[in-house]
């Protein structure tokens, strides 16, 4: 069937897994870089400080982030820990790359957060192998679909597609229905316009983000104070709170 309208240029860009490389050796970052660009489904950027990383991140959520520990400013040890405080980046996986060998320092970056730990000097097959691995394992679970849910005002039976508030049943277009099971499947963590749109909408239809929002705040005046648990995360999208 013919598509009516094509995907937009940075979606399809999205389809790739972006890495980000954080070294200040120069040579080293780009030897990296074109060892995982040879896995033709990743994109690599590299930058030389804590600081470019965080600014990096703040525009650009990447998929997985390698970092070396020692670095000018900013060392490593501190841009995790920020990364991990930041809601949207806290579930990024981080590789710590180091010439610091120790048990105190695998430890504290394990204990940060780190999903893995590469002590240089490292082979980089081994580097990409541990790469894919932690990708694999952060995959997002094929979490089994909330067939119910409870809460202190709204009961919503995703299978039998019904919604009550109060006890009083709500009836919800099928869009509203779906953004509703969207944000209560991932209650409590924030969801993008752009997230809520692939997953409500898909990605076939042309459809402005701005529509997210009249569909939110025609799901919020029906669900009265249920409606309430629906929040605005200024610049970052919403959330069901519980
Ligand atoms: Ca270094």
């Amino acid at each position: 069937m013919p598509r009516t309208s094509q995907p937009q240029p940075d979606r399809l860009a999205d389809s790739r897994t972006r890495i980000l490389v954080v070294e200040d050796e120069q040579d080293l970052a780009d030897l990296i870089r074109h060892a995982l660009e040879r896995e033709k489904h990743m994109t690599v950027d590299t930058v030389t400080s804590g600081d470019a990383a965080l600014q990096l991140v703040a525009q650009h959520v990447p998929d997985l982030v390698l970092l070396d520990l020692n670095l000018p400013g900013v060392d490593g040890f501190e841009v995790c820990r920020l990364l991990r405080a930041r809601p949207t980046t806290s579930q990024v996986p981080i590789i710590m790359l180091t010439a610091r060998a120790g048990e105190p320092d695998r430890i504290a970056g394990l204990d940060l957060g780190a999903d893995d730990y590469i002590v240089k000097p490292f082979s980089l097959r081994e580097l990409a192998a541990r790469v894919r691995a932690v990708l694999r394992r952060r995959q997002p679970q094929a979490a089994p679909p909330l067939s119910l849910y409870r809460g202190k005002h709204l009961v919503a039976d995703f299978d039998a597609v019904a919604v009550q508030v109060e006890g009083q049943a709500v009836r919800l277009t099928r869009r509203e229905f779906e953004l509703l099971r969207c944000l209560v499947e991932n209650r409590n963590r924030v969801l993008s316009r752009d997230r809520l749109l692939e997953i409500v909408w898909g990605y076939d239809q042309f459809i402005e983000t701005r529509s997210v929002d009249v569909h939110i705040g025609r799901l919020r005046a029906k669900l009265g104070p249920a409606g309430n648990q629906i929040e605005t995360v200024v610049g970052l999208g919403y959330r069901f709170v519980e």
